[in-house]
């Protein structure tokens, strides 16, 4: 059936919301979102009350058990702490019985106290903290927007996190003052006695400008090699110790399970991306009026997922380069981002790779036969073989040749 031409409902359960337009306290050189350089307007942009009455009570009634928010920004936190607890109190009134409810934050950290702690912990939010690294490489880039660095009011975020048992992960970007410093942030992680931790390479793009080339600070090979550094420490004789998530998708992937990192899924997640003003894209990265939804101060939930709305967006990961067709490592990688694919929306569909292609398949190449190994010994500690080479698939992926995926 050709889902372009049908009027089916896409399902998504998790909505990223845009909480407080670009509003952030923090002017990072390398954010492609935030355009106000650290310095707020006095009148915080927030979602509108009836907005967020109205997703929340519609988003309640279309899940299935299970739905999940993820508050960012700008700096989410801007919003206030009333502002948090009128979600609680919506979602609490709407919801369905039994269904469960997930609320993930994504904030700089630097205005996190013991009172935005408890809140966290007493709601099981599960909360992202931006941090680059030790203090010196912090700094450099994630700075007020006055120019002073931004470390220690992060940590200080942190130290409340832990101190109210909040569970947290730590959100770092690789960019060029940490990109040969794999192993002193690995170090750093574990000096912090911090759990988990997902790398994102820096990608210099506007998300409202989605014809423009990105522009990327560490080449394909830096990426590489630091992710080969990190996979050594991470490993740790085959005991991992710290959980990096691109490193735990991979190990999930040899084990049956779908990555949970969208860049490496076959096709990209359905996730409804709403602006503050309720503007709705299908990802962040895509904040064009071609790939505009709907505005859900107008539209129905129902009409925003409408799956032919979705068809433009769809057809882009679909689209895979014929680099990614005859690759060994597709069924790890997924084929990565479009938006990481240049002139992949003029047309040019099949001669682009993801830029961070050669990452990966350093990574992959580097590291695949001890997390084969690592996923052998879990597997059999609970009492389930990897198949050999030329055995049936058991993860149930359905991959044309009926062998394993991991089996190649
Ligand atoms: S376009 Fe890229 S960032 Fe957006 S959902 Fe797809 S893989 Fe993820
Ligand atoms: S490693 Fe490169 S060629 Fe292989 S699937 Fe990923 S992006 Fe495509």
């Amino acid at each position: 059936m050709d889902t372009r031409t049908t009027n089916r409902l896409i399902t998504p359960t998790s909505i990223m919301w845009k909480t407080v337009a670009e509003d952030c306290n923090l002017a990072c050189d390398y954010c492609y979102y935030s355009t106000c350089g650290g310095k707020p307007q006095n009148e915080i942009r927030r979602i509108d009350d009836k907005l967020l009455e109205r997703v929340v009570r519609q988003m309640m009634h279309h899940c299935e058990g299970q739905v999940s928010f993820a508050w960012q920004g700008g700096e989410p936190l801007l919003a206030g702490l009333a502002f948090f607890q009128r979600v609680v109190q919506l979602q609490a009134l709407y919801a369905l019985p039994n269904t469960t409810i997930s609320n993930a934050v994504q904030t700089n950290g630097t205005l996190i106290d013991e009172h935005w702690a408890a809140f966290f912990r007493r709601y099981s939010m599960l909360i992202g903290v931006s941090v680059d690294g030790p203090e010196e490489i912090h700094n450099k880039r994630r700075r007020t927007g006055s120019g002073k660095g931004s470390y220690r009011r992060v940590m200080a975020g942190i130290d409340a996190l832990k101190q109210a048992g909040v569970d947290f992960n730590i959100l770092t970007v690789i960019h060029e003052d940490n990109v040969g410093q794999a192993a002193i942030l690995m170090d750093w992680l574990a000096d912090n006695q911090f759990q988990h931790v997902q790398f994102i390479p820096c990608m210099h793009f506007s998300a409202q400008d989605v014809d423009a080339k990105g522009q990327y600070r560490i080449s394909p090979q830096q990426y590489g090699q630091f992710l080969c550094t990190a996979f050594d420490r991470w490993y740790n004789d085959g005991q991992p110790a710290i959980s990096v998530r691109l490193f735990d998708n991979w190990l999930q992937k040899l084990m049956g399970s779908e990555p949970e990192l969208c860049v490496h899924q076959q096709e990209c997640p359905s996730v409804l991306v709403l602006e503050q003003n309720g503007d709705a894209y299908p990802c962040d990265f895509f904040i064009d009026e071609r790939f505009r939804l709907g505005n859900a101060n107008e539209d129905t939930l129902a009409q925003l997922l409408e799956e032919q709305r979705w068809s433009m967006f769809r057809s882009l990961q679909l689209r895979k380069s014929s680099s990614c067709e005859t690759c060994k490592y597709l069924h790890y990688c997924g084929g990565g981002c479009p938006r990481n694919r240049t002139d992949l929306l003029k047309g040019n569909d099949r001669a682009h790779v993801d830029y961070f292609c050669e990452s990966y398949r350093m990574l992959y190449a580097y590291g695949e036969e001890r997390m084969r190994k690592l996923a052998h010994e879990w597997m059999a500690q609970q009492g389930i073989e990897l198949p050999g080479r030329n055995e049936r698939c058991i993860c149930g992926s359905g991959r044309k040749t009926k062998k394993c995926c991991t089996a190649r």
